[in-house]
């Protein structure tokens, strides 16, 4: 039977037409430094039974396969939900950064560096610094800080040094600008810990194995449970870490359909939403090829997202080249429906979705009736840090 493909970059970091190396001359040596280290590093067992033990003892996985029963009656479909949520720091990023930073760890370097938009990478960031006793600068633009002032306590709280971006939009694409900077300054010092599955090679690649470790276990669990494999993923897409790290062990499984849930915002219109796969034209932006919203002059769209982890102007090369190649399909959910689903989900499971994950809830839930036998949904991250912004949608004050 032929399989399809692994989806593997060439030695550039190229999927097909995307992705790449987009970077100043004076980063290439590091970067392909960062490549060499990380491929000794995966296949090396002291390194990976010692992040398998941080994983397990200090950030909680395995995270449950967890049977919806409530939410599976009402769609008509057996739905189960890959609890992420239920991590140390309260999301998938903590697999990724612990990875990152002991990679970091190995190659002798004590210091790494990150951006951060809604602050939840920072906050990954600066709890791996704590544990393995490194420095940890943050880059967040003026704007984010001030939205997300609690994720900036936390991140202090915990030994980091938060820089605050002033210039351009203030936002995130500032921030990853100027880690960027930080890391060629300093790259013989310092790792820069990168929070998606974007920016130059070996980004996307090491992103992509440190999240894997979600759809390794969904896998496994799937079979104990039901015997076979399930007939469609769902998961969130924002840079695309949490989706390709369900996604990728399935992509040899045929059988197995995979959706992408952007975020649709307020709806159509550059500037009203992040939906990339809709909007999006061919780009460069943070060192990567792919989908970028811009305008026809290439700058770069300002997005919208009520949930922070999805608004972002582009998405991570291998989902592009995947959806080329007809193996993951992408659609978009509106604020509204997200908000909805969000509700739902909280009143049928007891458990209260990030706003990012309840993009993947509110697909399931129009897909209501039509739905294969058996879904499982990444449930990203957990959602105490949106109540407050919830609320203040609702038009109910917080005091
Ligand atoms: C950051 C974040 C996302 C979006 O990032 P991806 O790289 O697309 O996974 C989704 N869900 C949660 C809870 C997040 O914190």
């Amino acid at each position: 039977m032929a399989r399809p493909q692994q989806s593997t970059p060439d030695e550039r970091g190229h999927f097909g037409p995307y992705g790449g190396m987009f970077v100043p001359e004076t980063l290439m040596p590091a970067l392909l430094e960062l490549g060499r280290e990380f491929q000794a590093a995966r296949q090396d067992p002291a390194f990976r039974d010692e992040l398998d033990g941080y994983l397990a003892e200090y950030a909680g996985r395995p995270t449950p396969l967890y049977f919806a029963a409530r939410l599976s009656e009402v769609v008509e479909s057996r739905v189960y939900l890959k609890r992420e949520d239920l991590l140390h720091t309260g999301a998938h990023k903590i697999n990724n950064t612990l990875g990152q930073a002991l990679l970091a760890r190995r190659m002798g370097k004590k210091r790494i560096i990150a951006e951060t938009g809604a602050g939840q990478h920072g906050v990954a960031t600066a709890t791996a610094a704590a544990v393995f006793g490194m420095e940890c600068v943050v880059y967040m633009g003026s704007e984010d800080m001030e939205r997300q002032a609690l994720n900036v306590f936390r991140m202090r709280q915990l030994g980091a040094e938060v820089r605050e971006v002033t210039h351009g939009s203030r936002t995130l694409k500032d921030a990853i600008t100027e880690a960027m900077r930080d890391y060629v300054t300093n790259v013989r010092t310092t790792n820069y810990v990168l929070g998606s599955i974007l920016g130059p090679h070996p980004y996307p690649l090491i992103v992509r194995e440190f999240q894997s470790v979600i759809g390794r276990e969904a896998r496994e669990q799937i079979v104990a449970r039901e015997r076979r494999q399930p007939d469609l993923l769902l998961a969130c897409v924002g840079g695309g870490s949490n989706s390709i790290g369900l996604f990728h062990p399935f992509l040899g499984d045929e059988s197995v359909d995979m959706l992408g849930v952007e975020a649709g915002g307020l709806g159509d219109g550059l500037g009203r939403h992040a939906a990339r796969f809709l909007g999006g034209t061919l780009g460069v932006l943070h060192g990567d090829r792919t989908l970028v919203l811009q305008d026809a002059s290439g700058q770069i769209a300002r997005t919208h997202s009520i949930s922070a982890g999805l608004d972002y102007a582009a998405v991570g090369p291998e989902l592009v080249h995947l959806r080329d190649q007809g193996r993951v399909r992408f659609t978009t959910v509106s604020d509204d429906e997200a908000l909805d689903a969000f509700s739902r989900l909280s009143k049928l499971e007891g458990i209260i979705p990030a706003l990012e994950s309840a993009h993947a809830v509110a697909q399931l839930l129009k897909m209501a009736g039509e739905l294969p036998e058996i879904v499982i949904i990444n449930l990203s991250g957990r959602g105490d840090k949106d109540v407050q912004a919830v609320a203040k949608h609702l038009g109910e004050e917080l005091h």
